[in-house]
């Protein structure tokens, strides 16, 4: 069940969670400028970023238990599937790109039920991480072979449909 080890994941593992260990660093000093902030001064905005600092905090957080635990998602088609770690060998999420037309960005989104409470949770924090290890593996110039070529690939909505509903009864099949 487990797909990925530290020899074949596409980047190296410690560079994510040097990268997790940041983005963690830097969402909590968010975090602790919003709640110095006296509660009844908070203006609406405060409140509002301030849950999305505390969900922040708590995705990397869980990232990194996950990247410790040595849990890390494989992409097939688009579509990244990752091992639950509190259902470890039982459960299999997917996460794939798509876009927010009101925001008008590509978003991560995912098929946990943590999605409707939180749109920002690991799923999300996993792949933040990676897209900015991307970079930072192209910066620092990372010797090429350690690194995949476009392993997000291109992605539209309808063919991410497809590409799930298949990568799902794969997984159906293989179980
Ligand atoms: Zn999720």
């Amino acid at each position: 069940m487990n797909q990925n080890n530290q020899a074949d994941f596409f980047l190296p593992p410690a560079l994510v969670e040097e990268v997790l260990t940041d983005l963690l660093k830097l969402a909590s000093t968010g975090l602790s400028s919003l709640e110095a902030i006296p509660v009844r001064q908070r203006t609406d905005d405060e409140r509002l970023m301030l849950g999305k600092a505390r969900n922040e905090v708590k995705a990397y957080r869980t990232a990194l238990d996950y990247w410790r635990a040595g849990i890390y998602p494989s992409c097939l088609d688009g579509i990244w599937s990752i091992e639950s770690l509190s259902e470890r060998g039982q459960v299999i999420h997917h996460i794939w790109r798509e876009f927010d037309t009101q925001a008008r960005v590509y978003r991560w989104r995912c098929d946990c039920k943590c999605a409707e409470r939180s749109p920002f949770h690991v799923h999300q924090a996993v792949m933040t991480a990676i897209e900015v290890a991307l970079d930072r593996a192209d910066s620092l110039a990372y010797d090429a072979t350690d690194v995949d070529d476009e392993p997000f690939g291109p992605d539209a909505p309808a063919q991410l449909g497809r590409r799930l509903a298949a990568a799902r009864s794969a997984y159906l099949q293989a179980a």
